[in-house]
């Protein structure tokens, strides 16, 4: 009998990606391939790629350079988000371009989260905040059908899943292309055998009345809810292209709160956005400190080439500005 193959998954970045790899894996073990815990023992290669910040994608950009200059693995193949803006392009020292998500993977994942069953429920983005490249790379927002992830999540409890994270870009803008709604869907998952259901990400303004109602309904629904915000600053706020004001998004927080007792909020914050001068950013400590987030997911400004942002503003915050304004939210918010 020859010898099985060899291939290593890397991934980066999001949930999404973990979802995806889960699949891959699965794909991979019904082939002749066994898995390997490093590039140095592997012939096949399989990088599931990040690039939302430059650091990010340098990162695969190092893999990638590491294990060419080592003379190892024979194939490298790179799927996720540089996979989906180079589709039609090279990428030095690539092999081949895979911009493939969880939907085109018909395949039971061979799970790693122990705990909590990813279920990617839908893909892409429509909302072009200005700074981000995911629609670039993911594309359109697509929903996955109701009935396909009620399947995948009534086998993940076959399998003796008691949790499960309900994942997407805009994960509470589910089903608008197909005639139905995050909450309907919510609902569904919440009536089943599960003793915790998350989901992320959930953009404020997809954040309808029926979905609070849900949460408030089903006790096993996750309390706490993630809940992006990225600036406090409403010029900030508008130069994102993201849909509501610092007020608006108080309001919403506050709803919640009357209606779900015992929730709690984490969420996504940009320091540094072309702009931002000292007021705007109290803007955003100040808002922290209304919410009380239990935590917040930081990052730095990085102009993305080919998003609206990089195109119209400079990126004119010093760096080691961004970082105290990173350690100021970070030691209000996680590390109290
Ligand atoms: N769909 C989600 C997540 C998008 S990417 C959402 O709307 O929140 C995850 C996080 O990366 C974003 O919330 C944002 O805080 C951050 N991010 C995206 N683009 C960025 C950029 N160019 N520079 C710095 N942070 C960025
Ligand atoms: Fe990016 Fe905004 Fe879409 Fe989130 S909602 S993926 S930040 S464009």
């Amino acid at each position: 009998m020859p010898e099985s193959k060899k291939v290593f998954i890397k991934t980066f970045g999001c949930a999404q990606n973990v979802a995806d790899s889960e699949k891959i894996r699965a794909f991979y073990r019904q082939s002749e391939f066994t898995e390997v815990d490093g590039w140095k023992k592997a012939d096949l290669v399989v990088i599931n790629s990040c690039i939302v910040r430059e650091s990010a994608e340098n990162r695969v950009y190092g893999l990638i350079n590491e294990i060419r200059k080592a003379r190892k693995a024979k194939k490298i193949i790179v799927t996720g988000c540089l996979a989906g803006l180079n589709k039609n392009k090279k990428i030095k020292g690539v092999d081949e371009i895979w911009p493939i998500d969880n939907f085109d993977l018909k395949i039971e994942p061979i799970r790693d989260e122990e705990k909590a069953a990813l279920i990617s429920i839908s893909s892409g983005c429509n909302n072009f905040c200005s700074y981000c490249i995911v629609p670039y790379a993911r594309g359109r927002e697509k929903s996955k059908s109701f009935e396909e992830i009620i399947k995948e999540i009534d086998e993940a409890i076959k399998n003796g899943f008691k949790e499960v994270v309900l994942i997407g870009q805009n994960v509470n803008s589910y089903g608008k292309d197909k005639n139905s709604s995050f909450s309907k869907l919510l609902e569904e998952v919440a009536k089943k055998p599960l003793e915790k259901i998350s989901f992320v990400s959930s953009n404020p303004w997809d954040f309808s009345d029926e979905l609070i109602e849900t949460i408030a309904k089903y006790p096993n629904i996750d309390r706490l809810v993630h809940l992006p915000l990225q600036s406090g600053d409403d010029e900030i706020l508008k130069k994102m292209n993201r849909k509501y004001t610092a007020k608006e998004y108080l309001e919403l927080v506050k709803k919640i709160k009357t209606k779900v007792k015992e929730v709690r909020f984490s969420t996504d914050i940009i320091v540094g956005f072309p702009g931002e001068d000292e007021k705007a950013f109290q803007k955003t400590v100040e808002l922290c400190k209304k919410v009380g987030f239990e935590i917040a997911y930081l990052n730095k400004y990085s102009p993305r080439k080919g998003t609206v942002a990089a195109r119209l503003y400079k990126d004119e915050i010093p760096q080691a500005e961004k970082k105290r304004r990173w350690k100021v939210l970070d030691d209000l918010v996680n590390q109290k």
